[in-house]
């Protein structure tokens, strides 16, 4: 909600400010299309959740990695000049990380299933 108003703000379509420990807003501009605009942020944060995500992974995959930790990271900020293996990291001496897996979530409970098919049907009957 804060980067929506964020944007928002930055776009010069509201005026934000902190006031004490409340956020305010004034909308500036009257003639903003709703749901184009709320078609917009929606993907916006889509890219950016799904970018935050990417990002993690690559790196929860350097600390997994098998090869020279610092030598990647040396990679990463393009010195080519540091040596294949630092001897000192996790990956050097031979103590790869391995990192817990994500637990998955439960199945619904038969109960729950009846509940969500109940629900279905009820939404069904009505107009
Ligand atoms: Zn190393």
């Amino acid at each position: 909600m804060i980067g929506a108003l964020d944007y928002l703000h930055q776009q010069g379509w509201i005026s934000l400010e902190s006031k004490q420990m409340i956020e305010v807003y004034r909308v500036l501009q009257k003639d903003i299309d709703l749901q184009a605009e709320t078609t917009r942020l929606h993907t916006l944060f889509q890219q950016k959740e799904r970018s935050e995500i990417s990002r993690l992974s690559e790196m929860l995959g350097f600390f997994e990695s098998d090869s020279c930790l610092s030598h990647r990271l040396a990679a990463y900020f393009a010195d080519h000049q540091a040596p294949e293996q630092c001897g000192h990291c996790s990956a050097c001496a031979g103590n790869t990380a391995e990192l817990p897996k994500p637990a998955k979530p439960p199945l619904p409970t038969a109960e729950q299933l009846q509940l969500g098919a109940n629900n279905c049907k009820a939404k069904a009957r009505s107009p």
